[in-house]
Order: structure tokens, then C-alpha cells, then sequence
């Protein structure tokens, strides 16, 4: 057969794949298995995914199968488009630069190091032995180093490290574990670890951080979405340090701990629990303890633990097996990412290095209930997963959230974006970063929005930022928004009635109360509110958040007509108290709320475990959860009127009741769920409909959720949770999107 015939038998093809294809070796993958079935042509990246040229006498169908079963781990394919060719008489398959302009790519979360990295890592004649930086295809940082797409290393912050020859050798291998590995490096010409102190870099080593935790200093570690602040847990009086340098009294303290025999020596670990810590991702996962270690998360019954999750970690661990490792940040700010943050105000020593942290995040915090997670941080190793659910046309969107514990989310091309968690927006630092996030997703993802979402609270800063944009503006009641993430998340059509319960902290009402007890029913009409927990007056508004004892005062007179000094309300002292009950008997500054999340407060007080005022968010319905005893499954009467949910007889219960407060507690919690199984059991029924949403803050409490979920199912309901997002604040930008993109 002459050249010409042969030629002319060949078949051509353009492939397209859109999905998270870009930094987990999907083209070295390509490379691989094109030359093995004998094809000609090229693989690239594209600002929208990877586009693949194939030449060859083989059918293209034939190779596409085997992508779909062989892709790499960490990659997901959205969508793969095929169309023929005209041959083009290529002689070889290669990887070709990639073609640049408008981005709707996916860049994978940042992923601990694999198997056969640690493999090396430890053994003593590898050229990146004790390698801090060690990386492949299959492992390492992604999304905090990513300045720009398509993902190659002149858009990542490895910009600035020129390979050496092996590295480069490799880099260029298609054999190679580290064929095109964008973050590649080795300890002749990667990145390195110093001590900074004042602005003077000098020479470092693990060991000699392990040695400075081991003498009760507090280490400033540099890791992948910031800095880490780490000591040594079991030392009491560093602990106060970290608290006095952190301003934080309680708010609990993250572990990292080595290896899971060393997590199982201080909580308890079922099967899930261990596959997700083991996971690329590493979060934090909340454990139940085993043992008290003081000043890590007093008054709590789960410690949080994570797993090394850089090589860095795994080196250090290795010296010490357990570390407190809490973030970097002063309170209510941001987690610090460079030295000269002021990172020296909050430790003794700083352990840094010189690759830059393009995007910083936190660590994810997550616990396991019921086999699903249940996240109360969505950032590192999770960001950005993106979520497929709108029409190709819907309009460009930015959903700018609420205020507390906040995120952003973009939605272009049919996806939804939901970044990490960016805290609270009261604070001008986080606004700062929640302004620097929304920037890189605008520029990240070509973001050119046509509507701008907000929540109906006309004080918060994202609302009057929604409104300077000088575009249309969408705003979303705080919990519609939390029902629209549920139906985003579990791509279900809104159109289709469903039962939608918001239990949460605050959210300004329709009516403008806080609402936070809400039971919605939704159809293709829209979305009403059908039930909530009955209005009580939050007295001093914000200052009750923080002082629950002024919840229960509310609660037990309305419950009972006077004043009872019983837990917490025992220890206010008589002139403030009188005050309280004054100004609530006036309605004096009380906006009326229906939050479950005070109700919680209230309870809390009223048994006794809340302090006077809180040190962080929830405190007191963390507590109330923290002591609630397994084993009771009575619970105390309530009434539902109208469209009233009505606690009275169940407060004037919890007051007569001689039990101790686990018991006390796990007949509250009880009585709330058997409210929402009530609740939402007449919805269904009246709307013909099994399906319940549960979203708010209120179902990170695993107790309740765990009650509600087995309540709803006994009911014959099928329960829709958060899994992948938080329940809490996180997802409400997810909500106002979902929410806009189906109206527009
Ligand atoms: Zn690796
Ligand atoms: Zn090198
Ligand atoms: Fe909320």
C-alpha cells in the first residue's frame, strides 16, 4: 500500500472534554494511552477543558471508552464531545502548549501527597529524600498555588522555581510520574524552608522545629492555604499562650496527629470516619473523644483531627506525633498566607518557605453522621468542586452571600462555583478577602455577570456591595437560600413541590423579624412559608447572640409569666437581669425572632451549660449537644397553631424537670425534631409531595440531625441534607444562584 492509500484509511477526530481534566495528569494520561493504541496527533489544554487530536487506523470510539474507564483518580469528566477530522498526517502523539482565552475549566483542590511521593520521601537514596516539596501528577498543591488558567506553571506560583535537568527530564518524560507535573520540583531547584525572623531568613530544619514544640514554643508553620499555629497539646501552659495570643478562650483547638493509631489513641474512629481522613482531601474530621486533653475543645464531647496533608506535615510528624495545628489568624480575620501579616505577633518561631500561596484557604472541618458529611468548613481539598445544574444560556452570576461564615459563588456555562469559606464580613479583613476571592473567580473563570445576588438584609456590606455594582440585583430571603442550596446540591427541579425546613441562626424575614424556624412548601408557584417557631423578643438583639442567658429569660417568661434563676440565669447578676426582664416586658430594643439557633441558646442556659457570654459562634447549642445523652427517647410536649410552632409547654417542662442536663437535653433535642417531623409531615401531606429538605446552621448538631433523619424516614419521607456544602451560612451563595439562575 503506497503512502497515499494508507493515509486516506486513517481516521481523524477532535475530542473535547470538559470536567476537572486540568493539574491530575490528565494529559500525561493521554499521551500515554494515544501512543500505546497507536495514535498520531496531540493533546492540549484549553481554557475550557482539554482538546484532544487523534489520528490513527483505530477507532476514536474505542479510545474514548478507555479513557472514561482509565482517567486518572483525581479527575472528573463532565462532558465529552467528539467530531471527525480531516488527517492531517501527524507522525507522532504529543503534548502541545496549551491555547489560552476564555476559562470555564476546572482546577482540582489542592491534594495530599500520594502513595508512591511518600514512597520516595522516605527512602534514603531517592534524590528527594526529606523533601518537603515532593510532588506528581497524582498529588500535591493545585488550587492555592493557581494565578490563572489553563493550569501550566507559568500560571502557578512554581512561576518563579526554573526546573533543574532531572527535573525537567522528568517533566518531559511520558513515562514519567511527573510528565508535565506542573508544581515539579527537587531540593536542587524547588522551594526551601527557613526560619523568618525579622525580615532574616535563616537555614532550617524539621527537626529543629520539632524541637522548639517539644520545648513548649509556639511554631508558625507555613503550609498550603496559609500558616499554621502548632504546639504541643499536651503542654498546658503553651495551650493558655495560644489561647491569650489568639484571644480565643474556647473556641476548640484542631489535632493533627500522625497516623490513625495515633488519632485512635484519643477518639473514637468508625470505618467512614477513617476512610475520610485517609482521603487526598484531609480535612479535620470532629471525633468523639476518648479523653479529655486539656484547653483543646472544653465543655465539648468531640476533639477535631486531621492527618499530615502536605510533606512537610509528614516530615514534622514524624519527629512529633501529635500536634495542636490551628490556623494562623487573628480573631475574626482571615488565615495569614505571608510572614509579613503579622505572623510574628502569634508565635515564637515561624517555619516558612518561599513558594508563594496564590489563593489561601482553610482547612475543611467536617463530621460523619449517619455515613453522610456533614461539613462546618467547606475549603481545602474541597474547593472548587463545581456543580453542573443550569441551561448552557443561563445568565453569568455573582452571588455575593449573607454575612456570617460566608462564601461566594459564580455561575457561568450551566456550573455553579462555590469558593471556601471566607468568614465573617463584619470584619474588614475578611471583606478584603471575600473582594480578592471574587476577583480571581471573575478573572479564574472569565465571569462577566449579568445579574448580581444578595440577601434581602438591607445592612449587610454584601448587599450594598451587590447594589455599587451597577448591575440588576437579585436578593434572596436568607432562608430560601438555604433551601435552594439543598435543591442545588441534589440537582432537584424546584418545580416539583417540596417541603423545605430552614433551622438556623438568623436571617432577616420577609416580614422583617430574624427569622430562623422556618418550614416552606415549594411548587411551581414558588416557595411559601407554612410554619415557623413562634416569635419571641430577642432582647438587645446581637447582644443576646452573645449572652444566651437573655434567650432564656425570653422563653421562661413567656412560658411561665415571671422569672426563674435556675442554670445559667443564676449567675447573671440581680441588676442586670431586672434590666433584661424590664426591657422585654417594654419590648424595649426586641426585634422578634424565630431563630431555632436562640431557642437552642435559651434551652442551653436554662440547663446550665452555657456560659454567661459566648466565645464563639453557637457555643452554647455546641454545649447543650455536647452533653446530651444517648440513650433517652422521651421528649416534652409542644403545641403546633396556625402556623405556629409553640415551645411554651415544653420550656415550663424543662423547668419542672428534676433530671441532669444530659437527660434534660436529649428530651429537648428529641422535642425538636419530633416538631419537624410534625411540621413537615402536614406539608406533605397537604401538597402531595415526600420530599424534605433540611438546610440552616441548626443541622450541624449531630444529635438532632441524626433524630430528624431517622423521624422523617420512619415518617416514609425521603430526606434531602447537605453533604457536600455546609447546612450552615457557606451554602448561601450556592442558594442565591441556584435560586437567580432558575428565575432569570
Ligand atoms: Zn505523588
Ligand atoms: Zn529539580
Ligand atoms: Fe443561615
Amino acid at each position: 500500500m503506497s503512502a497515499i492509500a494508507e493515509a486516506q484509511e486513517r481516521t481523524a477526530a477532535r475530542i473535547e472534554i470538559r470536567g476537572t481534566v486540568q493539574g491530575v495528569g490528565f494529559r500525561p494520561f493521554v499521551c500515554r494511552l494515544a501512543r500505546e493504541m497507536g495514535f498520531c496527533g496531540f493533546v492540549r489544554n484549553t481554557p475550557r477543558g482539554v482538546e484532544i487530536c487523534l489520528e490513527g487506523n483505530t477507532e476514536p470510539q474505542i479510545f474514548i471508552d478507555r479513557l472514561r474507564r482509565e482517567a486518572p483518580p483525581n479527575s472528573r469528566i463532565h462532558r465529552i464531545s467528539i467530531e471527525p477530522l480531516k488527517p492531517n498526517g501527524y507522525a507522532s502523539f504529543e503534548i502541545i502548549a496549551a491555547s489560552v482565552g476564555e476559562a470555564t475549566v476546572f482546577a482540582p483542590p489542592d491534594l495530599f501527597t500520594c502513595e508512591r511521593c511518600l514512597a520516595e520521601l522516605f527512602s534514603p537514596g531517592d534524590r528527594r529524600y526529606l523533601y518537603p516539596f515532593i510532588n506528581c501528577t497524582d498529588c500535591g498543591p493545585r488550587y492555592s498555588i493557581i494565578r490563572a488558567l489553563p493550569y501550566e506553571r507559568e500560571r502557578t506560583t512554581m512561576a518563579s522555581f526554573s526546573m533543574c535537568r532531572s527535573c525537567e527530564e522528568e517533566y518531559r518524560d511520558p513515562v514519567s510520574r511527573r510528565f508535565h507535573a506542573e508544581p515539579n520540583a527537587c531540593p536542587a531547584c524547588g522551594p526551601q524552608i527557613f526560619f523568618a525572623s525579622e525580615g532574616r531568613k535563616e537555614p532550617a530544619s524539621v527537626s529543629a522545629a520539632a524541637d522548639r514544640i517539644r520545648a513548649g514554643k509556639i511554631v508558625a508553620l507555613k503550609g498550603i492555604g496559609g500558616f499554621h499555629l502548632v504546639c504541643d497539646p499536651r503542654n498546658g501552659a503553651t495551650v493558655r499562650r495560644l489561647r491569650e495570643l489568639k484571644k480565643r478562650e474556647t473556641k476548640p483547638l484542631a489535632l493533627m496527629a500522625k497516623d490513625i493509631g495515633t488519632v485512635r489513641r484519643i477518639a473514637f474512629v468508625d470505618e467512614d470516619e477513617e476512610r475520610i481522613l485517609r482521603s487526598a482531601s484531609r480535612p479535620i474530621v470532629l471525633l468523639r473523644k476518648k479523653a479529655e486533653i486539656e484547653g483543646i475543645s472544653p465543655g465539648l464531647s468531640t476533639l477535631g483531627v486531621m492527618l499530615p496533608y502536605t510533606p512537610l506535615h509528614a516530615l514534622l510528624m514524624e519527629e512529633i506525633p501529635l500536634v495542636v495545628a490551628t490556623s494562623a489568624n487573628l480573631r475574626e480575620s482571615p488565615i495569614l498566607r505571608a510572614e509579613e501579616e503579622g505572623i510574628g505577633e502569634l508565635c515564637d518561631c515561624v517555619l516558612t518557605h518561599d513558594r508563594e500561596i496564590a489563593m489561601r484557604c482553610d482547612d475543611s472541618v467536617l463530621r460523619v453522621v449517619c455515613g453522610k458529611t456533614v461539613f462546618s468548613r467547606r475549603a481545602r481539598g474541597y474547593v472548587p468542586e463545581p456543580l453542573e445544574r443550569l441551561p448552557g444560556r443561563a445568565p453569568q452570576i455573582v452571588a455575593l452571600g449573607g454575612e456570617l461564615k460566608n462564601t461566594v459563588t459564580v455561575a457561568k456555562d450551566g456550573y455553579l462555583i462555590t469558593s471556601q469559606y471566607l468568614g465573617d464580613m463584619k470584619d474588614l479583613r475578611n471583606r478584603q478577602y471575600l473582594e480578592e476571592v471574587i476577583s480571581h473567580y471573575l478573572r479564574l473563570y472569565s465571569v462577566e455577570p449579568d445579574l448580581v445576588c444578595c440577601d434581602l438584609h438591607p445592612d449587610f456590606t454584601t448587599t450594598s456591595m451587590a447594589e455599587r455594582w451597577g448591575k440588576p440585583v437579585v436578593s434572596v430571603q436568607h432562608h430560601i437560600a438555604h433551601v435552594f442550596a439543598i435543591l442545588a446540591e441534589h440537582a432537584l427541579d424546584p418545580s416539583e413541590p417540596f417541603v423545605g425546613v430552614a433551622f438556623d441562626g438568623t436571617g432577616y424575614g420577609e416580614d422583617g423579624c430574624v427569622w430562623g424556624g422556618e418550614v416552606f412548601v415549594g411548587d411551581r408557584q414558588g416557595v411559601r412559608r407554612e410554619f415557623h417557631l413562634k416569635y419571641l423578643p430577642q432582647q438587645g438583639g446581637d447582644l443576646a447572640v452573645r449572652e444566651p442567658w437573655r434567650m432564656a429569660l425570653a422563653y421562661v417568661l413567656d412560658a411561665v409569666g415571671e422569672v426563674r434563676r435556675v442554670g445559667t440565669l443564676s449567675l447573671v447578676e440581680e441588676r442586670k437581669l431586672w434590666g433584661a426582664e424590664r426591657a422585654i416586658r417594654n419590648k424595649a430594643y426586641c426585634p422578634m425572632t424565630s431563630s431555632v439557633g436562640r431557642l437552642f441558646d435559651a434551652v442551653s442556659a436554662i440547663v446550665g451549660v452555657a456560659p454567661l457570654r459566648v466565645d464563639y459562634e453557637a457555643e452554647a447549642a455546641m454545649r447543650l449537644e455536647a452533653v446530651a445523652c444517648e440513650d433517652v427517647s422521651d421528649s416534652y410536649p409542644f403545641d403546633i397553631a396556625g402556623p405556629v410552632i409553640d415551645m411554651r409547654r415544653a420550656i415550663a417542662a424543662i423547668l419542672e424537670d428534676r433530671d441532669p442536663p444530659p437527660v434534660v437535653s436529649a428530651r429537648f433535642h428529641n422535642t425538636v425534631a419530633q416538631a419537624i417531623v410534625s411540621a413537615a409531615r402536614t406539608c406533605a401531606a397537604g401538597y402531595g409531595t415526600k420530599r424534605v429538605l433540611l438546610g440552616g446552621g441548626v443541622f450541624l448538631n449531630a444529635f438532632l440531625l441524626e433524630r430528624t433523619l431517622r423521624g422523617l424516614e420512619e415518617a416514609g419521607l425521603e430526606v434531602f441534607s447537605s453533604e457536600r456544602f455546609s447546612p450552615g451560612d457557606e451554602a448561601i451563595s450556592l442558594g442565591q444562584a441556584y435560586f437567580a439562575a432558575l428565575r432569570a
